[in-house]
C-alpha cells in the first residue's frame, strides 16, 4: 500500500472543508448559488493558505450541474466533479514558475476560443502568475480584456506587488489570510481522530503554533510527527520533531538572563550552539519565548492563549512574575532587531552574545548607552558639516573639551586667521573650583591677553559657569616669542 500524504489526502473537497478563509468562500459561494460568475479572478496570499485548493473546488463547483442543491459545493459523484487531473478537459492547471514564456500565453488565448466540453466553463487555473515575462502578461491581458463568454482565469500568488496594474484592474480579487493557530490546531484534532491517532492536547497546539498560519505547513509537521511515537502523542515528541532549541535550555537562558547573570547566560549560549543550535534559529526561539512571558505577565487567561502544559506553564509565570513588562518589552526589542543584524553580522554568535547581556544589564527603562551613542554622533557630524549649518553642534558643558570645540565653531565665523591659530595652540580644562582654565604657550598668552580676551571670555562664559583663567604653560625667552610672532607671517598687524 503506497503512502499517500496527510496534505493530499486532507486536501478540502468542498468549500465547507476549507479552513479560515470563511470572507472568501461566502462570497464564492453566493456567485455560484446566485450564477454571477465573474471571468477573472485573482487569489493572493501567503503560501499554504488554500489557494489553490480554493482554485480547484470553484472551478468544479462552476461546473458541476448540482452545485446549487449542495449550497454551492461541486457534489462529488457527478461525472464532472469524478473526472480529475488532466482527464477534466475543462479544468486546465498550469504552474507559471515552469511555463512563463510568452508562447505559452499566446496558447492559451489561442485554445481558450474552443468550448468546453462537459461544463459551462472553460477554467484556467495559473499558479505563481507572477513568475510569468512581461510578454507572456501582455498576451494574457489581450485574452483577459476580450475573454469568451465560457472563459474562466483563477490566477493564483503569493507575491501581488508583482503583478501589473493591467491584470490587477480585470481581476476580481481575494485576500486569504494567514489561519488563526486554534483552528489549525482544530483542523489538525479532525485529521488525528480520523487517522485514528492519540495526541494530547499540547502536542496539537505545538503544531499548530509551529505552522504560523499555514494550514500545508501545519499538516506537513502532523504528518511527520505521526509516526514519531507508536502510542500517544506528546508535547515533547513534537518539540523534537520541530527542532525547537530544547525549551528547557530556551527557559534556562531567560532565566539567566533575567536575573542578569553573565556566566549562566554564557554557559547556556554555548550549550545551545553546541547542540548544533543555529544562532537565528535560538534568537527567534527566545524571541518567542519571551513574548510568552509578556504574555502571561499582562493577560488574565493566558494560558488559555498559549495552551501550554501546565508545567511549562507554571515556570512561565513564575519568571513572568519576577520581571517588570518594561524590561521585557524591551528585550523583546532588542532581540527582534538581532533578527535584523544576523545577515551583516562578522559573527553572529557574539552578536546574539552582546545583546543578551546588554539586555541582562539593563533595567529596561533608559537607555543611556544609546542616548549617548547618539549624541556624540551629533557631536561627529558637525564636524563634518560646513560652517553655515554647523548651529547643530551640541555643547556638552561638563567637558571642558566639548566647550572649547563649540568655542572654534563660534570663532570661525569672525574669520579672523589668528584665531584658528590660538584655538589648536590652548589646552583647556577645569581646576577644582570649575573655572575654566586655558593653558597656553607665550605666544598664545600674549596674543589672548592683548587681543582676544573679551572674545574668548564672551564665548566661553555661554557655556561656563565659573571663572575664565589663562595660564603661561611655559616660559619662554624673549626670542622665541619673536620667532613665534614672525612665524604668524607678514599680513598680520598688530593694534597699539
Ligand atoms: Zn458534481
Amino acid at each position: 500500500m503506497s503512502y499517500v500524504a496527510l496534505y493530499r489526502k486532507y486536501r478540502p473537497a468542498t468549500f465547507d472543508e476549507v479552513i479560515g478563509q470563511d470572507h472568501i468562500i461566502n462570497t464564492l459561494r453566493n456567485q455560484i448559488l446566485q450564477d454571477k460568475v465573474s471571468h477573472a479572478y485573482l487569489f493572493c496570499g501567503t503560501r499554504g493558505t488554500g489557494k489553490t485548493s480554493t482554485a480547484k473546488i470553484f472551478a468544479r463547483a462552476v461546473n458541476c450541474p448540482h452545485a446549487k442543491e449542495n449550497n454551492g459545493n461541486p457534489c462529488g459523484k457527478c461525472s464532472v466533479c469524478n473526472t480529475v487531473g488532466n482527464a477534466n478537459l475543462d479544468i486546465i492547471e498550469m504552474d507559471a514558475a515552469s511555463n512563463n514564456g510568452v508562447d505559452y500565453a499566446r496558447d492559451i488565448r489561442e485554445k481558450v476560443q474552443y468550448p468546453p466540453v462537459n461544463g459551462r466553463y472553460k477554467v484556467y487555473i495559473i499558479d505563481e502568475v507572477h513568475m510569468l515575462s512581461v510578454g507572456a502578461f501582455n498576451a494574457l491581458l489581450k485574452t483577459l480584456e476580450e475573454p469568451p463568454a465560457h472563459a474562466l482565469f483563477i490566477l493564483c500568488t503569493t507575491e501581488v506587488h508583482k503583478i501589473p496594474a493591467t491584470i490587477l484592474s480585470r481581476c476580481m480579487r481575494f485576500d486569504f489570510r494567514l489561519v488563526p493557530t486554534p483552528l489549525l490546531a482544530e483542523h489538525i484534532s479532525r485529521i488525528y481522530d480520523a487517522e485514528g491517532k492519540e495526541y494530547s492536547k499540547e502536542a496539537v497546539a505545538a503544531i499548530a503554533q509551529a505552522g504560523e498560519g499555514s494550514v500545508r505547513d501545519s499538516v506537513s509537521i502532523a504528518d511527520r510527527c505521526y509516526s514519531v511515537s507508536s502510542g500517544k502523542l506528546e508535547y515533547g515528541d513534537v518539540l523534537g520533531v520541530l527542532g525547537v532549541s530544547s525549551k528547557n535550555n530556551i527557559v534556562a537562558l531567560a532565566k539567566a538572563i533575567f536575573s542578569n547573570s553573565t556566566a549562566d547566560i554564557l554557559t547556556e549560549i554555548n550549550k545551545l550552539v553546541s547542540e548544533g543550535k543555529d544562532v537565528g534559529r535560538l534568537n527567534k526561539d527566545l524571541s518567542l519565548y519571551i513574548r510568552d512571558v509578556l504574555t502571561a505577565k499582562v493577560c488574565d487567561n493566558a494560558n488559555g492563549m498559549l495552551m501550554l502544559p501546565q508545567d511549562v506553564y507554571e515556570q512561565l509565570k513564575e519568571l513572568a512574575d519576577g520581571v517588570t513588562v518594561k524590561k521585557l518589552l524591551y528585550a523583546i526589542d532588542q532581540f527582534v532587531n538581532v533578527e535584523a543584524g544576523l545577515k551583516y553580522a562578522l559573527s553572529p554568535l557574539m552578536l546574539f552574545e552582546a545583546t543578551a547581556l546588554k539586555v541582562a544589564s539593563s533595567s529596561g527603562e533608559v537607555d543611556w548607552d544609546g542616548v549617548n551613542k547618539r549624541v556624540t554622533r551629533l557631536e561627529h557630524m558637525s564636524q563634518n558639516l560646513n560652517s553655515d549649518t554647523r548651529e547643530l553642534y551640541v555643547v556638552d558643558v561638563t567637558d571642558p573639551k566639548s566647550i572649547w570645540r563649540g568655542v572654534k565653531l563660534a570663532l570661525d565665523k569672525r574669520s579672523e586667521p589668528l584665531l584658528s591659530g590660538l584655538w589648536s595652540d590652548v589646552k583647556v580644562d577645569f581646576d577644582s573650583q570649575r573655572n575654566f582654565v586655558l593653558k597656553c604657550s607665550e605666544g598664545a598668552y600674549w596674543l589672548i591677553e592683548n587681543q582676544y580676551k573679551k572674545i574668548l571670555q564672551a564665548e566661553i562664559g555661554q557655556f561656563c559657569k565659573g571663572r575664565i583663567i589663562i595660564e603661561r604653560e611655559n616660559t619662554a625667552s624673549q626670542s622665541e616669542i619673536d620667532k613665534q610672532l614672525r612665524d604668524l607671517g607678514k599680513d598680520v598687524k598688530f593694534d597699539d
